[in-house]
């Protein structure tokens, strides 16, 4: 894959010899590189002594001799965890000065079986099968030392963001941010796995990430669905932008989604299921007034004239609704003529019904 697009609604993905396919969602899970040395015996020994996750292997080592290359909070971070498996366990670093936080050098420097050796560079990794040790340059001196696992945490790229022309949002490391749900800052663009910003590189977490970002997009791709055909002027970025900004809502039979006389401040539009809309009649007892079922939308009169709720809406049966802010309603409305015509339209007949 080469680059990912947006165009209207569709996500258009450009494979490496030309071909395109277009998708409403696209869920980025291309992980990340470690970076390498780049001395002898580095590639070598990968699997046989040299690793870029202590988690994973640190188990491996019990009792060894250990290195950590890198002086950032991963090597910190790893390297703690490596102190629980290794004998000794030596910081190697080109700098004198760390870069991890205060309280991690703190932590794994104070500790006895950890020695730094900085500024130090290692030169090549060898062994007889499997590491052995590493040879590092320090004070324009080549040392051996013996160890039998080097750990090397001196960075890590994240690829996904390259993928992508337009903006995406990432931190200052090129991981990509999402929210709960995986969603990017793109609409219908998702991120799991090692390429987005998070604690754990782990297997486990990206199969989780992944399959929330699944059951998300399904979702997404439903509300965008049902709002193109209910609001068919709608350009389709701005469906794309409003399916994205959408809460999806779930509601037992009976429960309140708004009530007469509160402040309005959603928009609302039944995905699944049935709600309806009651006032108070002149005796105080409920009057249904309006029944509403998958694709009809109510809340739009409180927010159109800025004005408390003219009804109570409940769920009639279980229900599903999406909700929009007021910012993202007055997005859908100002972009299209033709929605603002149709919503001003329903909200009339509403108050007129409410004025009787
Ligand atoms: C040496 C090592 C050992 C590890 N051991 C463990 C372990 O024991 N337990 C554990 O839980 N975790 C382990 N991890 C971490 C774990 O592998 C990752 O957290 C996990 O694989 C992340 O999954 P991912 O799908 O995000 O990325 P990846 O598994 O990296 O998968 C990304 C895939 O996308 C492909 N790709 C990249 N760019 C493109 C592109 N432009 N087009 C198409 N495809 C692309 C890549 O080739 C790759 O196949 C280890 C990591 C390393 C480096």
């Amino acid at each position: 894959m080469k680059e990912i697009r947006s165009e209207g609604d569709r996500k258009i993905v450009k494979l490496e010899d030309g071909t395109e396919l277009s998708a409403y969602a696209v869920i980025v899970t291309v992980g990340g590189e470690p970076t390498k040395l780049g001395v002898v015996g580095e590639k070598e020994y990968h699997g046989r002594g040299v690793s870029y996750c202590a988690v994973c292997d640190g188990a491996f080592f019990k009792g060894a001799d250990l290195a950590v290359i890198g002086g950032g909070d991963s090597a910190f971070q790893e390297g703690l965890f490596l102190t629980r498996f290794a004998n000794k366990l030596y910081v190697v670093h080109r700098r004198n000065d760390f870069r991890a936080q205060a309280i991690l050098q703190d932590r794994l420097l104070k500790m006895d079986k950890v020695e730094p050796l900085t500024p130090a560079e290692v030169k090549e990794i060898g062994g007889n099968g499997d590491v052995k040790w590493i040879d590092i340059e320090r004070d324009g001196k080549r040392e051996r030392v013996k160890v039998e696992g080097v750990f090397v945490f001196i960075g890590f790229k994240p690829v996904g963001r390259h993928l992508f022309k337009e903006h995406i949002d990432h931190d200052k490391n090129g991981y990509l941010i999402t929210d709960q749900y995986m969603r990017t800052s793109i609409p219908g663009v998702y991120a799991a796995g090692d390429t987005r910003a998070q604690l754990a590189k782990q297997i486990t977490t990206a199969v989780g990430d992944a399959t929330t970002a699944v059951l998300h997009a399904e979702r997404y791709i439903e509300e965008l669905k049902d709002i193109e055909r209910v609001f068919p002027g709608e350009p389709k970025d701005v469906a794309a932008e409003t399916a994205s900004k959408a809460d999806l809502l779930v509601f037992a039979p009976g429960e309140v989604i708004l009530r007469e006389g509160e402040p309005a401040d959603r928009f609302y539009m039944v995905i699944k299921g049935e709600a309806e809309a009651s006032q108070t009649g002149p005796d105080g007892a409920q009057v249904t007034i309006a029944r509403f079922d998958p694709g009809d939308y109510f809340g739009e009169v409180g927010l159109l004239n800025d004005a408390p709720r003219i009804a109570t809406v409940r769920a009639k049966t279980a229900l599903e609704v999406m909700a929009l802010d007021r910012a993202a309603f007055s997005r859908l409305l100002e972009s299209s003529q033709a929605t603002k015509a149709e919503v001003r339209r329903v909200a009339e007949g509403r108050e007129r019904l409410d004025r009787r």
